[in-house]
Formats: structure tokens, sequence, C-alpha cells
């Protein structure tokens, strides 16, 4: 063997070590991605079916829930504390749920009370989340809200006193009401709909 065929030799090794690594590389880059791709689907599965949401409110009836301003701030996001707990608004066409049109019942997103339902729901070309009823009228408070020069009837959960929006009287049948939401303010579970509740 000439030291060139030794040298070519080396050469065809140090080659394929190099190959072998990449591929190796890349196949952990695999495993990483399916890794976390798969963080999604067990964060939806641990939300409740709907059932159990509205099976709550019948077993411990609707004690309020009372938290001080601190309390708020520490469990939830900036943005999510500006407009529930300070009666902020969302920009417009800007919400997770102005243009969603799955199945299922939004939640109070500071304390998970069953509040509208996507059966109700209907485009009201505002680019916020619109109602024509909640799911039970003593879910959902209202006061007069005199704010910015105009007078407005403010929406807040029965249970929390959460800000959630406005209800208007130029909404569609059967109620003429337009629940005016911030997505903010709400939560989604997917599923059917319960017949009576
Ligand atoms: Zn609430």
């Amino acid at each position: 063997m000439t030291y060139r065929t030794i040298l070519i030799l080396l050469l065809t090794a140090a080659a394929a070590a190099l190959i072998a690594a990449s591929v190796t590389g890349e196949s952990d880059q695999g495993n990483t991605r399916k890794q976390t791709a798969a963080v999604g689907p067990q964060k939806d599965t641990s939300m409740k079916p709907i059932g159990e949401y509205l099976k709550d409110v019948y077993t411990a009836g609707m004690p309020k829930v009372v938290k001080s301003e601190a309390e708020w701030r520490a469990i939830l996001p900036p943005e999510t504390y500006a407009i529930t707990r300070e009666a902020g608004t969302e920009r417009a066409f800007c919400g997770a749920f102005y243009d969603h049109k799955k199945e299922g019942v939004y939640l109070c997103v500071c304390c998970e009370l069953p509040l509208f339902a996507s059966n109700a729901k209907f485009d009201s070309g505002t680019g916020w989340p619109s109602f024509f009823q909640p799911l039970r009228k003593d879910h959902v408070s209202e006061k007069t809200d005199l704010s910015y020069g105009m007078r407005r009837i403010e929406i807040n959960c029965a249970r929390c006193d959460s800000h959630l929006g406005h209800v208007f009287d130029d909404g569609p049948r059967p109620t003429g009401l337009r629940y005016c939401l911030n997505s903010e303010s709400l939560t989604f579970v997917p599923g059917s709909i319960p017949a009576t509740f």
C-alpha cells in the first residue's frame, strides 16, 4: 500500500464520519421538532369536557370569585389583566375569537364560568366576537357605563366581575341584542353544546 493510497483511505473515512455526524444531527433536530409539536395536543386535552364546567356550576352554585388586584395580576398575562380587571378594550380584528367559528362554549378567562355558546355567535363586522345572547342570562351582569362621553351598558362575568365588553340593542333576531366581547376576556372549550342548560 502506497503512502498515497493510505492518504485517500484516511480522507474517505473522514468524509464518511462527517456525513454520519451530519445525518445524526438532522435526526436529533427531527426528534426535537416532534417533541415540541406534541405540546399542543397535550395542552388541549387538559381542558375538561364542556359538561364538566356546567356541572361545576350546578353542584357548587355560583359563589363569587373574589381576588385582590395583586392576585389577579399574578395569574393573568398583562394584556388580559388590563382588559378584564381594568375595563380595557382590545383592538378590533386583532383578537383570537372575532372570526372563530368552531362549535363549543366560551368561558370567562378569569374564573372559567361558561358565558356564551357558538350557536349564538354571529358575524357583526365589528372585529370583536359578537353573540345575540349569553348561555344563561344570570351568568352575565350589566351596569351603565358613562365613560368616553357615551352611555353604554357594560357586561361583566357574574361570578368574578371580569370586564367582558358591552351589550347594544342593534343585534340580530331573535333577541335584537349584540353582546360585543373582547377575545381576551374569553377562553374556548370545543365540543357539542348541551341541549339544555
Ligand atoms: Zn369570571
